[in-house]
This record gives C-alpha cells, sequence and structure tokens, in this order.
C-alpha cells in the first residue's frame, strides 16, 4: 500500500502530537492533501523558495519544516505578495507543506535535548513543565516541556567548555551535515565554573527567568536579545548563543533518524536540506 501524507502525519504526530502547540503557532498540513502518495520527503527548519526548488529537484512530494509558512493569515494569493509565493510554489509543484513547530520542541526529539546529550548532561529534565520536573524524561512516554538542563559530568571552565562544546558540535554527527558555526556568541566570565547547564532550541530569550530559577551556570541558546542577556549576567548566569538555525538544526537530523527507523515508511527516501543553512556569514 502506498505511503500517504496522511500517514506520515501520523508517525510524527505520535511524538508530537498537534495538541502541543502554542494557540499562536500554526502546525499540521498546511499545503497539499493528506491523501496524497509519498515516495520521497525532504526535511528541512525553513520553507524557503530556494527550499522548494530543492524539493522538486530530489523529486520530493512532501516538505517537512519546523517553522511554518503561513503564520499570519494570508489575504490574497498575489504575485507580488511574497508570503504568498511558497504557498502557491508548492501547489504548482503538488509538493505537500507539513509544519510540526512548539509541538516538535516539547517533543522526545527536541534540538534541546540532542544537544544536552551531546554535552553529556546528567540528571537530564525538561527546563519548563513544572509538573513533570521530578520524573525523568526517559521513564514517561507522554512526557513533554521546553528546554532541558542537567549537570555536566565535570564542572568546567565557562571559555574552556564553549570552545570544546562548538568542536564537539563541528565533529559530531548531531547535524545532519556540516554547517559553518556562524554568528554563534558568548557572554559571561571566561573563568566561570560551570556545572548545571540548561538548553532551549530556537528564541530562547524568555527562558532566562525559568533558567536562573533552577540554578544554570549557562543557558545555550538561540536569538538571544540584549535585556535578556543582562538578565542573566545580573543573576550571575552565562549565555551561549548559537543563532536561531544552529540550535535548531539538530532537530532535522532527529526527526530523519525517528522516521527512517520506522517500518511503516520502509522504502520512503530521505533527505535532509543541503539549501537550508545558516544565515550569518560571521
Ligand atoms: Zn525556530
Amino acid at each position: 500500500m502506498a505511503v500517504t501524507v496522511g500517514l506520515v502525519a501520523q508517525i510524527i504526530e505520535r511524538i508530537a502530537p498537534k495538541s502541543w502547540a502554542e494557540d499562536w503557532d500554526n502546525v499540521g498540513l498546511l499545503v497539499g492533501s493528506g491523501a496524497a502518495p509519498v515516495e520521497r520527503i525532504l526535511i528541512t527548519l525553513d520553507g524557503t523558495l530556494k527550499v522548494v526548488e530543492e524539493a522538486k529537484a530530489y523529486g520530493a512530494q512532501l516538505i517537512i519544516a519546523h517553522h511554518p509558512i503561513i503564520f499570519r493569515p494570508l489575504k490574497n494569493l498575489r504575485a507580488d505578495n511574497a508570503a504568498a509565493q511558497v504557498p502557491l510554489r508548492l501547489l504548482q509543484h503538488s509538493i505537500g507543506y507539513y509544519a510540526a513547530h512548539t509541538n516538535l520542541d516539547q517533543s522526545i526529539v527536541s534540538s534541546s535535548r540532542a544537544l544536552g546529550e551531546l554535552l553529556e548532561l546528567q540528571e537530564m529534565k525538561f527546563l519548563e513543565e513544572p509538573e513533570y520536573d521530578l520524573i525523568p524524561i526517559h521513564k514517561r512516554a507522554e512526557a513533554r516541556g521546553y528546554g532541558v538542563s542537567g549537570y555536566l559530568p565535570h564542572p568546567e571552565k565557562l571559555g574552556v567548555l564553549w570552545t570544546g562544546f562548538l568542536d564537539r558540535l563541528g565533529q559530531s554527527d548531531v547535524y545532519a551535515q556540516p554547517y559553518p558555526l556562524s554568528g554563534v556568541r558568548l557572554a559571561g566570565p571566561l573563568e566561570k565554573e560551570v556545572r548545571k547547564v540548561a538548553i532551549v532550541n530556537g528564541s530562547g530569550g524568555r527562558f532566562v527567568p525559568k533558567a536562573l530559577f533552577k540554578g544554570a551556570d549557562l543557558l545555550i541558546t538561540g536569538d538571544v536579545d540584549h535585556h535578556a542577556v543582562l538578565d542573566a549576567l545580573e543573576g550571575d548566569m552565562a549565555v551561549g548563543d548559537l543563532g536561531h538555525f544552529l540550535s535548531e538544526a539538530p532537530m532535522l537530523q532527529t526527526m530523519y533518524q525517528y522516521l527512517s527507523a520506522e517500518k511503516a515508511l520502509q522504502g520512503i527516501e530521505f533527505k535532509v536540506s543541503s539549501i537550508n543553512q545558516p544565515p550569518w556569514l560571521l
């Protein structure tokens, strides 16, 4: 029996139910038909026009993305409306678009968790989900939450930890392909001793108070603004900003691994976008 877009959606929603998404979010199948057959799938963070062309060249019938393409209500489908171009092009090429966003952020395949595993964090817990705080992640199939926190195997000085972490990021298979580690920033005293680390993929500035409350010495995230960094430093917490893309790209690899291991999807070909890259040059 042919695999359909709807079946792929069901398999993703097993680990990231749509009901977990925030009210302001827009997740699930945004373009296309659940009944459409699928043979090739392109996985990406962002659905840009170039990524749509990549999907077409690859022969994909479906794009699985992290970021939704239709976010604010679309008021027209005019050729001069930039926000309408990606959905229009997808329709022209008969390619479906499925987004798993804030629901995926809270799932077991989040980038926060993949980065926590790369750092070998001990006693890893969700950063924000108070009712689940005392229960280890692996003991709850339904457990969910934003971000993770945990302890380094050994305390390390901030500067040494950060350069070592970036080295590991560059060499590990946390990313499906090597990316330039550009646009990365660090705030805090290099000699500061770090034991507890909080990680929130994507724009994690709003989690500064929570990470402080949990006693983190370092928050690793993306897209932190000036005032959030100042608040963190006031509370004696360092901040490592990987940028939005590099903090979230690990989920491309975990999604790829999750879907390729699924028996019902045997025979389907997957590819992580190589066009979708960190936007920063330096
Ligand atoms: Zn994001």
